[in-house]
């Protein structure tokens, strides 16, 4: 544990050395960050992944990504988000993301929801996988549009503060939805249950946005930036805190974008 606010259990640091050691050995010349602390020279075999995905093997790669060297690419990952829910035992708002940026951009991007469907009985498949590429689209889920008129807002559940609060306030929803996990927002989102996701607060990493911004943009989804409009940059250079929160939608971006308070925009500098 790194804090109360920043919990990192064995399942973290495992994942991640599976993810983190698996990529590297396939893709030595890929920059590859996670979001936790770990030597991965120390990994056990068992952890290696060597398997392929077959059904993304059958598209076809879009041009504008025919010539990318693997050097160019940035890996995001988050092996565990929605780590305070987890200890928790609400287990189905954990993510697994895996975000793959190129020029400084969300390219394309995995949310592995590994306990998808926990409470739906023994006949139910346990977890799925939700994968998206700019050019080819998103896959694993049924895209959903949201209540047409209604305001659905979905934010944090366990980092709550007054600035997050007076935001959402300020956008008048008819309804909150508090969930854990960046990953598991976004699905919201997709799914439609929510109509926008709002956290107006410093906390969220690039490993929390890459994955669930490269699958909202391959299914069309209009947009994921901070509170002030600015889009997230993912090259390796960029520093890790999206310092001035969250705004994501799949449709109606202006209208939550134009009502953000300007109170709120002062304290969150990017
Ligand atoms: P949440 O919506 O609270 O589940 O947060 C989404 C992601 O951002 C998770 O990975 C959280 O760990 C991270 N996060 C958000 N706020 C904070 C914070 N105040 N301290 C540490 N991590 C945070
Ligand atoms: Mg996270
Ligand atoms: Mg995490």
């Amino acid at each position: 544990q790194t804090g109360a606010n920043d919990l990192q259990t064995k399942a973290d640091r495992l994942v991640q050395m599976s993810i983190c050691a698996s990529l590297a050995r396939k893709f030595p010349k890929v920059t590859i960050i996670g979001e936790e602390e770990l030597a991965t020279d120390e990994v056990t075999e068992e952890l290696i992944e060597d398997g392929h995905c077959e059904e993304i093997l059958k598209k076809t790669c879009p041009a504008q990504y025919t010539g990318i060297k693997e050097e160019e690419l940035v890996i995001w990952v988050d092996p565990l988000d929605g780590t305070k829910e987890y200890t928790e035992g609400l287990l189905d708002h954990v993510t697994v993301l895996i975000g793959i940026a190129y020029g400084g951009k969300a390219i394309a991007g995995v949310i592995n929801q590994p306990y998808y469907n926990y409470e739906a009985g023994a006949d139910a498949v346990l977890g799925r996988t939700i994968w998206g590429v700019l050019g080819i689209g998103a896959f694993g889920f049924q895209l959903t549009e949201a209540p047409a008129g209604k305001h659905i807002v979905v934010t944090t559940r366990s980092h709550s503060s007054t600035l997050v609060n007076d935001c959402i306030s300020a956008l008048n929803p008819d309804s909150v939805i508090r969930v854990g996990g960046a990953g598991n927002k976004i699905i919201q989102l997709i799914e439609g249950k929510a109509s926008a996701y709002v956290f107006a607060s410093p906390g969220c990493k690039k490993w929390d946005t890459c994955a669930p911004e490269a699958i909202l943009h391959a299914v069309g989804g209009k947009l994921i930036t901070d509170i002030h409009g600015n889009s997230f940059q993912y090259n390796k250079e960029v520093k890790h805190m999206n310092s001035a929160g969250v705004l994501a939608t799949l449709r109606n971006y202006d209208y939550y974008a134009s009502r953000i308070p300007n109170s709120v925009k002062q304290s969150l500098v990017p």
